[in-house]
């Protein structure tokens, strides 16, 4: 290690349990973190600047101003120019350390792609706001022994839990196979930036004990925390269930093929995203002359977006186009047939 890096890390390396050893086993770790929102800006943030080796930040949205609230690696400037969180992210956290390896994958994570973008590292941290993409990690992380840190947080209570495949249960043993839909939402109940902290903290503690090897440090359970009705609890993990679908037998149904969705309506505010069967290859100049005939259109190196009055389009060079201003996945397929092309 560089006299520069060692004193980088002095006060982590202080504390015994990390030492020198630790700093090392970070700097050799490989980290994938799902959503670059409320939870995967603190996850980044505290991991790129611990000197983990090499993060892949993965986020499918762009910046807005109602992030700002509790996104803290984001700025107005961000917002003003649509930037895409994934990209936004890596860009600040290589200004906070340079010596981190950082990929920025702007991509929505799905069975096509889930097993490619999480199945090289050594944990996956959740930072998304849905089950249906916490089932994916869960199949991809079971399949191929990944350890991960489950995490969520909404209105001031939140839950985390640090899943080892083998060793603890799964998300399927825990939550049931389909858990998801009818839950309070950050778009119904809003959210407060001090549980956020506190989950994404608890991820990272977790994730530094089990890449330094201080497994028996380990919490061997559920936690849940309510900062605002002041509650802390850790629920023990239940034993693994052998008749698990996932764990147990081995089923990996998330991952299987399926008929994508045309339209997935998103958590936090009025947008559905619209994406092709398969990928495009657009060309945004191309495009960008097309829709100045309809409304302003402002362009960075990652996508356009266009006004169309009462609502918005932004689209990326892949096809895939977040239509804001709509609530109707029926009027946001239209616009997307209207202006893009399907
Ligand atoms: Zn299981």
């Amino acid at each position: 290690m560089q006299p520069a890096e060692d004193s980088r890390y002095s006060r982590q390396i202080l504390f015994t349990p990390i030492g020198p050893g630790g700093q090392d086993a970070l700097g050799l770790a490989r980290v994938a973190i799902v959503g670059l929102g409320a939870l995967g800006t603190v996850l980044s943030t505290q991991l790129a600047r611990a000197g983990v080796g090499y993060l892949r930040l993965i986020d499918r949205d762009i910046i807005e101003q109602s992030n700002l609230q509790r996104q803290t690696l984001y700025d107005e400037a961000d917002a003003r120019d649509a930037l895409p969180k994934a990209a936004a992210a890596r860009d600040k956290l290589l200004r906070a350390n340079s010596s981190v390896k950082i990929d920025a994958v702007i991509a929505d994570v799905t069975w096509r792609n889930a097993e490619e973008l999480l199945g090289d590292v050594d944990v996956i941290l959740d930072g998304t706001d849905n089950f249906q993409i916490r089932y994916l990690i869960n199949d991809v992380a079971v399949k191929r022994r990944i350890a991960w840190a489950y995490g969520g947080a909404v209105s001031s209570y939140g839950t985390a839990a640090f899943l080892r495949p083998g060793e603890t249960p799964c998300l399927v043993c825990l939550f049931g196979p389909d858990q998801g839909g009818g839950h309070d939402t950050c778009d119904t109940v809003g959210v407060i930036a001090p549980i956020v902290s506190v989950i994404a903290s608890y991820q990272v503690a977790e994730t530094q004990k089990y890449l330094t090897g201080h497994t028996e440090r380990m919490a061997p359970g559920l936690l849940t925390v309510d900062v605002w009705n002041n509650e802390w609890r850790t629920i023990g993990f239940p034993p693994r269930d052998g008749d698990c679908p996932c764990c147990g037998l081995g089923r990996f149904s998330h991952l299987a093929a399926r008929p994508d969705a045309l339209a997935v309506s998103m958590c936090g505010r009025r947008t559905i995203q619209v994406k092709p069967e398969a990928p495009l290859q657009l060309s945004l100049p191309a495009l960008a002359r097309r829709l100045s005939a309809v409304g302003r259109v402002h362009s960075n190196a990652y996508l356009l977006r266009c006004d169309l009055g009462d609502a918005q389009i932004s689209v990326f060079a892949d096809g895939r186009a977040l239509i804001h201003g709509v609530d109707d996945p029926a009027q946001a397929r239209s616009l997307y047939a209207r202006y893009v092309g399907m």
